[in-house]
């Protein structure tokens, strides 16, 4: 499998608007940073992970010619402002998109996005923690949440995608167990309360030892790739959009 980070900012990407830091003035690549998304690419298969507003951009740029299924981590904006976007897809390919979701996600959608869904086909899952079999894609999923919202993480192997990840049960390091690459989501140095800060992320990824790779995404401007990627531990990184990683 092969995974492609789309966009790996937080939610209001990097440059921010009006903002004059060092970062959004910035003219290194990898401190531009899109609203995160990330495409799985298994079998011939593209499997999108969250809508980024920025998904338009973002398939044209890397020339994304068809979808075979999506996840949805959770109905934050900067997750599924892009669902309008992808109506091309439903254009070009007649079958119903396979879908998966939370039922609280699903929730959001039934409001925002009633007109669509009838090109989903939706596994709206109920469960804390299961397993996943969509399209062809088998894994696992579990749940964390942020300020109250559920969010679901997911396990394609040994590769894991966690982002927007504040609270847990310690339950979720069993999910991970086993984990050899791991996207781990973490906004800041300073503090949030949405998001691990990269010390919080740091930390998190020690309890899990079988992680050889962690990927840090969903990234503020106050993070400066260059400078911060010089104080990381060895075998944590960070993303940057475009980056691809054999998974
Ligand atoms: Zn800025
Ligand atoms: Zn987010």
């Amino acid at each position: 499998m092969r995974f492609l980070f789309l966009g790996t900012g937080a939610s209001s990407g990097v440059p921010v608007i009006a903002c004059k830091c060092d970062v959004c003035m910035s003219s290194n690549l990898k401190n531009k940073r899109l609203r995160t998304s990330g495409l799985l690419q298994a079998n011939g298969k593209n499997f999108l992970l969250d809508a980024s507003p920025d998904i338009r951009y973002l398939s044209l740029k890397y020339q994304i010619s068809h979808l075979d299924g999506l996840f949805l981590t959770h109905p934050h904006e900067d997750h599924i402002g892009g669902l309008n976007d992808l109506r091309p897809y439903f254009f070009i390919y007649k079958n119903k998109l396979p879908l998966f979701l939370s039922d609280s996600t699903y929730e959001v959608l039934k409001y925002r996005f009633s007109y669509l869904l009838d090109r989903f086909a939706p596994n709206i899952v109920t469960d804390k923690r299961g397993e996943i079999s969509l399209n062809g894609l088998n894994g696992r999923y579990f749940t964390y949440s942020q300020e109250g919202v559920f969010v679901n993480g997911f396990r394609f192997g040994n590769f894991a995608y966690v982002t927007d990840i504040k609270d847990y049960d310690l339950s979720l390091f069993e999910d991970l167990e086993g984990v050899e690459t791991l996207v781990l989501g973490a906004i800041n140095e300073a503090h949030s309360k949405m998001h691990f800060t990269i010390k919080e992320a740091l930390e998190f990824k020690k309890k899990i030892t079988s992680v050889k790779r962690c990927y840090l995404t969903h990234l503020s401007h106050e993070v400066d790739h260059e400078s911060l990627s010089k104080s990381l531990p060895e075998g944590v990184l960070l993303s940057y959009d475009g980056l691809i990683i054999d998974v």
